[in-house]
């Protein structure tokens, strides 16, 4: 029998194992890229990288079906493109591996209504629709569960995820000081520049795949003309000089971030090369241009056979099933299960 503390003599080691999901929620844009992609394909490099697309998650706002599948199989080509590689990370969409609901539900249980309810996220995207879906109120639970689910040490994420990362930590926390040791508890990391790409046009939210813009989305296959004129149309201020300051001047600081994370060079460091808005757009749109084309050739490759896609998919649910029957099995024995 289990009992709290017991049974479960302690979670299995703190691996390195880091965990990645994307939604199909809309086209991949350049945030994607910065704040999630390029961390995760590095981290490849060591063993332990899961990357899924979480496309429950894309349910919980209104969406359209076959545009659901064609995103999701989009995002999947692109993340291969970008370097996401099957071989060294396990890579699946989370609806073909049962374990993530069936976790969320378990999670529902060590979780408590108010915490859901504090989740910012949610309050800024429930106040944009007339029907809320309870799943977007429990979507952060189901992100516990995808987290957990590979006792996941390190989650690379863009800062606008880390309250849904807090949630997790809480959760696993009380999870296992009620049931007995079972997941390891999670924490959030960052990649040292442009962690958050702010949208082009209000540089006061952030760019975004799923909320409307008015042309601020960098799209990871945007053609290069609709990429520059984006950039060019970049809202700044109305002063002349080039500073890094981004309290009072965020478009122009976003701009210095996203130039930076694609040559490696420090923000303030690069607003010296500039003296005017317009060199510094150019050399934005260049490097962005530079940093996708790569991407956008080997995409063309791989959506020309969908079917090579799916099959890699197909395979990596099956290693992720494989791969979580352990933890599964140790959170419904520990919360009571037979
Ligand atoms: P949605 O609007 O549907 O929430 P999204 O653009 O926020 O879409 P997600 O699928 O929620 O994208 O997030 C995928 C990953 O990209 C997450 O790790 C998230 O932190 C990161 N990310 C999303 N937007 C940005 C951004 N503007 N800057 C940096 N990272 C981002
Ligand atoms: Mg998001």
């Amino acid at each position: 029998m289990t009992t709290p503390g017991t049974a479960l003599t302690a979670p299995p080691a703190a691996s390195l194992r880091r965990i990645s999901g994307f939604t199909p929620t809309g086209r991949l844009h350049l945030g994607n890229l910065l704040g999630a992609m390029v961390p995760t394909v590095a981290g490849q490099d060591t063993p332990g990288t899961v990357v899924f697309l979480s496309d429950l998650h894309a349910f919980t706002v209104e969406h359209n079906p076959a545009t659901t599948r064609a995103t999701t199989i989009e995002q999947a080509t692109l993340l291969l493109a970008a370097g996401v590689d099957p071989d060294r990370s396990l890579f699946y969409l989370q609806s073909q591996v049962p374990a993530h609901t069936e976790l969320h539900y378990l999670l529902e249980c060590a979780t408590g209504v108010g915490e859901a309810q504090r989740m910012i996220q949610f309050k800024e995207k429930s106040a944009a629709q007339h029907q809320v879906r309870l799943s977007l109120l429990t979507y952060p639970v189901l992100m516990a569960a995808d987290i957990l689910l590979h006792q996941s040490a390190e989650v690379p994420v863009g800062d606008d995820q880390d309250q849904h990362v807090e949630l997790a930590r809480d959760v696993a926390t009380r999870f296992n000081a009620r049931y007995g040791a079972t997941f390891v508890v999670p924490r959030a990391v960052h990649p040292p520049t442009a962690a958050r790409v702010m949208d082009l046009a209000d540089p006061s939210r952030k760019m975004s795949k799923s909320a409307p813009s008015g042309g601020g989305t960098l799209f990871l296959l945007d053609a290069p003309d609709v990429l520059r004129r984006k950039v060019f149309r970049a809202v700044t201020d109305s002063a002349s000089d080039v500073r890094y300051d981004p309290a009072a001047r965020p478009g122009v600081a976003n701009l210095l971030e996203i130039l930076s994370a694609c040559v490696g060079r420090s923000p303030g460091d690069l607003a010296d090369d500039f003296d005017s808005y317009g060199p510094l757009k150019a050399a934005v749109a260049d490097a962005v241009i530079d940093r996708v084309r790569p991407i956008q050739r080997r995409y063309a490759d791989l959506a020309a056979d969908p079917a090579y896609v799916r099959a890699i998919l197909r395979d990596g649910a099956e290693r992720a099933r494989i791969a979580t029957a352990d933890t599964i099995h140790r959170a419904r024995t520990a919360i009571g299960l037979l």
